[in-house]
């Protein structure tokens, strides 16, 4: 069985973030970028579910900036079999990347989606659950384990407070969570293999979806700094301290 896996090129997350001195944005130039951690757990699921040949192909999409290329390469690298790059300069929101991902599963018939739960840029949440609401198929979740036979798909899902397990019938959307698994990095030889592996180049045209945004961003802010804290020398002091500013 195929199965599609769509990577988000983001701001590493390792980088400290900017926000821009006018307020409308994050700093983006000059800021390492790398795929969506939740991305490489999909992926990694993806080849792992190959490599116990369940699968057969993993077709690696990207919609972003012509540097995505670099992300679906890194997929590539990792064990992707081939990509699709869906150029588009600005920023795609959840419900436009949903429509674009429902016009190549239409394209690819894959039995299979994996995404990551959430994009670390925009926190958004949304893209996999509007995808399966758009093609009708099921969808497990924040997925800490995933075990594929027969037609179906039964899904680990963190949930508050515990583990819940759902059986998906194929075809079916799947997000992945941090337990998933741990990613493989790519080796060089894989890296070099990588570059001649086939990006297919689309845009968001060629589904028909109209990327313009619905959602304004007002401002973006740093987090409020925190207060210095002070030293105490006892318990009673601590209390007294604590009554002072109506935490007790
Ligand atoms: P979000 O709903 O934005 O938090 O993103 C959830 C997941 O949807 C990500 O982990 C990716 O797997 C996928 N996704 C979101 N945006 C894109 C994009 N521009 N290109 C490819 N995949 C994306």
């Amino acid at each position: 069985m195929k199965v599609l896996v769509p990577v988000k090129r983001v701001v590493d997350y390792n980088v400290k973030v900017r926000v821009k001195s006018d307020n409308t944005g994050v700093e983006l130039a000059n800021v390492k970028m790398s795929m969506n951690p939740f991305d490489e757990i999909a992926v990694e699921e993806a080849i792992r579910l190959k490599e116990a040949g369940i699968v057969s192909e993993i077709v690696v999409v990207s919609i972003g900036p012509k540097a995505a290329s670099e992300t679906i390469r890194t997929g590539l690298a990792m064990g992707g079999d081939r990509g699709i790059l869906v150029t588009e300069d600005s920023d795609v929101e959840p419900l436009a990347v949903a429509k674009i991902l429902k016009g190549i599963v239409e394209e690819e018939s894959p039995e299979m989606v994996i995404l990551g739960k959430q994009a670390i840029d925009g926190d958004n949440n949304q893209t996999g659950q509007m995808l399966a609401q758009l093609l009708g198929w099921p969808q497990g979740t924040f997925a800490s384990k995933v075990v594929v036979a027969d037609g179906a798909a039964d899904v680990t899902r963190e949930i508050d407070g515990g583990l819940e397990t759902v059986k998906l019938q194929l075809p079916a959307v799947v997000t992945t969570d941090l337990r998933l698994n741990e990613p493989r990095y790519a080796s060089l030889p894989n890296i070099m293999k990588a570059k001649r592996k086939p990006i297919a180049d689309k845009t968001a045209a060629d589904y028909g979806v109209d990327v313009s945004p619905r959602v304004t961003v007002l401002k973006v802010e740093e987090p409020a700094s925190r207060e210095a804290g002070i030293m105490v020398d006892s318990v009673e002091e601590l209390v007294a301290k604590l009554k002072e500013k109506g935490a007790l």
